[in-house]
């Protein structure tokens, strides 16, 4: 029996130091420094999204972040250019496509916007969407990449730092502006480089809570002529209705996706073994009802691999979007005996029910609980992007209540001694050690935000 896989399987970097193995203090985020760490962290994590089934990855901030430089290759200096082709070759080497994480109008352009009052609109970070000399720029970026770099394909994104919104662009819809400017920019891509992978990520493209009305669906429908595929991320809900999500599918001309439902997403100064949030059960279900439903793509996101949750999360991830036919449960228990070389079954079934557990405290503290049984809470941010500070850790503060927050406290704390007998029964002592500190900085956070002595009711 062939496994039914998901054709495009694509690893979310998102930023290139969001897989960095330690936290980068006092630093904005996003934080596009490239240095030896960068690259070799990268290397890591592309190996481990190579060997779980992952078939490319998204890198943001190769390059830059929020400006290009108008002399376009002077925002590279040379030794970065070195250090962006030994990531190429990595990835290369493993397998994997790097897709470009390409802003399409916005993300790269503030510079350009301060200086040219030809594409300048009412927003600083996006140029405006009627103007001929904005698409010159837009042009001109993707020559350049094309010319100087071998990327394996782009992710075009237009809609995540808002639009133009002059008297010229207003009149169009979020759905029917974002889009166009998004297939401008793929046909001109299919053009110049027909081999490259070319998807669009919906990231911010409606307010959020709203989905794209059935009017707008066939500029969706124009854009996925150009595309291999669409996601949909859903990071706070998705943009395509769930109960129309079948038909669009089948409207669509290109591949349909999300970014696998769930994903944690902590700031680069944040300590790498601070949380501690398996979540393979529910986004293994919500794979396999987009794959039930005809989506064929997925743009999953990663993080630290430092993080004993987050290096689970990925290491499933692929392997379900390799196999959605999987049980959750047998693929975690696969992963969990590949990674930590559990000695015995004994220690293997008690690692698996650490993994199981973490989750189900997590996802049972949250108030209000999540619906449809957590599948599709979307992004959960750890701490606040913006500022340099550290920050609080807005995922115990907000999402929930004194009594979700001394529930999980307890259940983690059970963890403890369970983890602590582990690592004398794991080959990879190393992960158990991982697992206690992520434990451990998860415990301390909940007491920072409620002093065991301040919990009612205890
Ligand atoms: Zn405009």
């Amino acid at each position: 029996m062939t496994a039914r896989a998901f054709t495009f399987r694509t690893a979310q970097g998102v930023w290139i130091n969001d897989m960095r193995h330690s936290a980068m203090p006092h630093q904005k985020w996003p934080c596009v420094t490239l240095d030896d760490d960068a690259v070799r962290d990268l290397a890591a994590c592309m190996r481990l999204q190579a060997e779980a089934g992952f078939n490319s990855v998204t890198l943001f901030g190769l390059l830059t972040a929020q400006s290009w430089n108008p002399d376009l290759p002077r925002t590279v200096d040379r030794e970065r250019a070195r250090r962006v082709r030994a990531v190429l070759a990595e990835a290369r080497s493993c397998g994997l496509k790097v897709l470009y994480g390409l802003g399409v109008y916005s993300w790269g352009f503030d510079e350009i916007i301060a200086r040219d009052a030809a594409v300048r609109g009412p927003n600083p970070h996006a140029m405006c969407g009627s103007r001929p000399e904005s698409w010159a720029w837009m042009t001109r970026i993707i020559d350049y990449l094309l010319n100087e770099f071998d990327f394996g394909g782009f992710h075009l994104e237009a809609s995540d730092l808002g639009r133009c919104s002059c008297g010229d662009c207003a009149p169009e819809s979020n759905t029917a502006y974002y889009s166009r400017l998004n297939a401008r920019t793929a046909e001109y891509l299919r053009k110049a480089a027909p081999e490259a992978m070319l998807m669009v990520n919906m990231c911010g493209y409606l307010p959020r809570g709203t989905t794209v009305p059935r009017q707008d669906w066939p500029h969706l429908i124009e854009l996925g002529r150009h595309l291999d595929f669409l996601v949909d991320p859903g990071h706070t809900s998705p943009f395509i209705e769930p109960a129309a999500r079948r038909d669009f599918i089948q409207a669509l001309p290109c591949a349909f996706g999300t970014s696998g439902g769930i994903w944690v997403y902590p700031p680069q100064r944040w300590n790498r073994q601070r949380w501690f949030i398996p979540y393979t059960a529910r986004t293994g279900r919500h794979l396999e009802d987009l794959h039930a439903d005809g989506g064929r793509a997925v743009e999953y996101y990663m993080g630290p691999i430092a993080n004993p949750g987050t290096e689970v999360n990925i290491a499933f991830g692929g392997r379900k979007l390799a196999d959605v036919g999987c049980d959750n449960r047998d693929l975690l228990s696969d992963v969990l005996d590949r990674l930590y070389r559990p000695a015995s079954r004994t220690a293997h079934r008690r690692l698996v029910d650490v993994f199981t557990e973490a989750e189900e405290a997590f996802f049972a503290a949250l108030s209000p609980a999540p619906a449809d049984d957590g599948r599709s809470r979307g992004q959960i941010h750890l701490a606040p992007l913006a500022g340099t500070r550290t920050g609080p850790p807005i995922y115990l503060q907000n999402a929930m209540d004194a009594a979700g927050r001394e529930a999980y406290r307890r259940r983690l704390a059970a963890l403890l001694p369970v983890v602590a007998d582990l690592e004398n029964a794991c080959r990879s002592r190393a992960r158990v050690r991982r697992i206690a500190a992520a434990l451990q900085g998860a415990l301390a956070d909940i007491n920072r935000v409620q002093p065991h002595s301040a919990t009612p009711g205890t």
